[in-house]
């Protein structure tokens, strides 16, 4: 199977990667693409070799050209190069991992085409979540979901007209047991110092205001086809259990494995069939005790805006993502407080009146309207 690793230098990047060099007689890394780590990327080419990798965020260099021709490996430039590899024939699954609303057009692109797409990128579905499913629909692509938690549920997934709900659980991330008066001094180290995952740094912060748990409530919510009230949220901070299905006679079926992101990739590489991923054998014996409970939604109001704008449907969704990316940014730039991020999102959400998504303009024009409601709150609020 000929594999196109969009987001190679990133952390679902790595892990795939690892999970296919386990299994060189089913998987050839065919492309590796990154936004601008030339370097890291170029490394990754000398060691497997594909016949196509791609920098998205830069523009035609003849000399960055000439060191990836000496792996075998051709070299596109520009965020169209991303559809390219996507779309191509000789590519038979693509790992859609671009973090944020810059993966959405690659995304739709290999859904398009018909490919087997390994989605890590929860974004395409959260912003345009009818318009992927509609078109997989039509091009009978194969999609199967990577984040954890939905790779979970599509394990236990039964007959759909049994099942009663699903369970999406969430660490709660690093401040889930801070007082909420501590939050506002938070640091961009101290929020991606994520307790069981390792990850990038935008994940990370969105586990910490668990805008991430919303996100993917969204991305069930079209991935399943399940109304909003039949997919909750249970805060598990040890990571074992990572989602439940609950069928009509109340029996509730759960996945559970170390976190270590090579069990859901595996999965999603290898279904139906079942491949070694390199995860550590889960022992429960030695693990603590496993908890559960009901998140506080005032502690984490972000998760209470993405059930609101998933229940306003439309446009709320996107400018709800738009907006999240942008105030985490600014955080991580150190130009918003921690605390900041949700009222930004709740002003944006605000000041964007619902509108239709059925187009990808629709999407657009709503995810370039709510980049800019919440550049300038952001703006406001350091005056
Ligand atoms: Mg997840």
């Amino acid at each position: 199977m000929n594999l196109a690793i969009l987001g190679a230098t990133g952390s679902i990047g790595a892990s795939t990667l690892d999970v296919a060099a386990r299994h060189p007689e089913r998987y050839r890394v065919f492309a590796l693409a990154a936004n601008a780590s030339a370097a890291p990327l170029l490394e990754l080419c000398r060691r497997h070799r594909p016949s196509y990798a791609v920098l998205s965020g830069l523009s035609d260099n003849a000399g960055l050209r000439r060191e990836f021709a000496a792996c075998g490996t051709e070299l596109l430039f520009g965020a169209a190069a991303l559809e390219t590899v996507a779309r191509h024939p000789e590519t038979d699954a693509v790992m859609a991992a671009v973090v944020g609303a810059a993966g959405l057009a690659s995304t739709l692109a290999a859904v398009q085409a018909g490919k087997r797409v390994l989605l890590a990128n929860k974004e395409a579905l959260v912003m345009a979540g009818p318009l992927v499913m509609r078109a997989a629909r039509d091009s009978g692509a194969q999609l199967l979901p990577v984040d954890s938690e939905h790779n979970a549920v599509f394990q236990c997934f039964g007959d759909k007209r049994f099942v009663r709900k699903i369970v999406l659980t969430a660490s709660g991330g690093p401040f889930r047991a801070s007082a909420p008066d501590t939050l506002k001094s938070v640091t961009p180290e101290e929020a991606c110092a994520h307790p069981n995952w390792n990850m990038g740094r935008k994940i990370s912060v969105d586990s910490a205001t668990m805008m991430n748990k919303g996100l993917e409530v969204i991305e069930a919510r079209w991935l399943f086809d399940l109304a909003p009230e039949r997919i909750e949220v249970l805060i598990h901070p040890q990571s074992i259990v990572h989602a439940l299905v609950e069928y009509a006679d109340g029996s509730v079926i759960a996945q559970l494995s170390n976190p270590d992101m090579r069990v859901p990739i595996a999965n999603a590489l290898a279904h139906p069939e079942r491949v070694e991923s390199g995860a550590q054998s889960l022992d429960l014996s030695s693990s603590k005790n496993l908890t559960f409970e009901k998140p506080d939604l005032s502690r984490f109001p972000c998760l209470g805006f993405a059930y609101a704008a998933l229940r306003a449907g439309g446009t709320a969704p996107v400018v709800l993502n738009a907006a999240n990316e942008v105030a985490v940014e600014a955080f991580l730039a150190g130009r918003l407080a921690f605390t900041g991020i949700a009222g930004v999102i709740a002003d944006a959400l605000a000041a964007v009146a619902p509108a239709s998504a059925d187009t990808l303009e629709d999407v657009m024009a709503a995810d370039a309207r709510g980049r800019r409601e919440a550049a300038t709150r952001i703006l406001a609020l350091a005056a």
